[in-house]
């Protein structure tokens, strides 16, 4: 039952990345599926992991860490924090995930660092900014962002920068959307060009804009409503 909802729902998300990327020219398996699994069931998520979305992402690392406790051994799949990462959970986190999202600042990226180093382990990250301007959200600053990755990439050798996490601001304006979508792309173009490495990955768009966020270029969506049903 729970899972015919989510198959069907995720027949519905990939048409829908297939017609937007066909339409930005773009190859529909450019884009990954992240499913964002806060407040829902190990069976649900279950359910949506063993029908080939990419990753699961969470953003609480008490969640995180009660459900993978249960997670079925032979199920693999990376495990995506997208959430605000506090640094004192940041041991626990590394633990769980295999790429943090959300980094924001020299202070976290160097406590990641600091415990990848112990561990033995190269972490993946993406550096998130904060694209919408506005104040409530998560994120660097777009002017901040050279900075944190000359930081990161001077100083924090066990952690891999893959790309960019932003989130558009809540409106139902196509424009202002992908306006902001497409400011994430250019910066990473640009820090691309000046500090010459590779950002392959651009984390953008929920279940209310994902159409529009891979118009301009996202190659990670993360969706909860659109593939689990409203949150409670
Ligand atoms: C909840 C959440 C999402 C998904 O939101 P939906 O609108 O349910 O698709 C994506 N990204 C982050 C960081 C989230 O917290």
């Amino acid at each position: 039952m729970v899972g015919e909802v989510i198959e069907r729902n995720l027949e519905k998300i990939k048409e829908r990345i297939t017609s937007a990327a066909l339409k930005a020219g773009r190859k529909p398996e450019e884009v990954k599926i992240i499913a964002a699994t806060k407040t829902r069931t190990l069976e649900e998520m279950i359910e949506a992991a063993k029908r080939g979305i990419y990753a699961i992402g969470e953003n609480r690392v008490q969640e995180a860490m009660q459900k993978r406790k249960d997670w079925p051994k032979d199920l693999e799949i990376p495990w995506h924090f997208i959430g605000t990462l506090q640094r004192n959970k940041a041991r626990k986190a590394i633990d769980i995930f295999n790429c943090i999202q959300s980094v924001h600042s020299t202070n976290l990226a160097d406590i990641l660092q600091r415990l990848a180093l112990e561990k033995g382990k190269i972490l993946e990250c993406m550096v998130e900014v904060n694209i919408s301007g506005e104040e409530s959200k998560q994120g660097v600053q777009p002017g901040g962002v050279e900075v944190l990755i000359e930081h990161m990439l001077d100083r924090c050798k066990n952690i891999k920068i893959i790309g960019l996490m932003g989130m558009a601001p809540l409106t139902d304006r196509e424009d202002e959307i992908r306006k902001s979508f497409a400011s994430l792309r250019t910066l990473r173009s640009k820090l691309e060009e000046l500090l010459k490495i590779k950002l392959p990955e651009l984390s953008m768009g929920m279940s209310g804009d994902f159409e529009y966020a891979i118009m301009e270029g996202s190659t990670m969506v993360r969706i909860g409503t659109a593939l689990f049903g409203p949150r409670n």
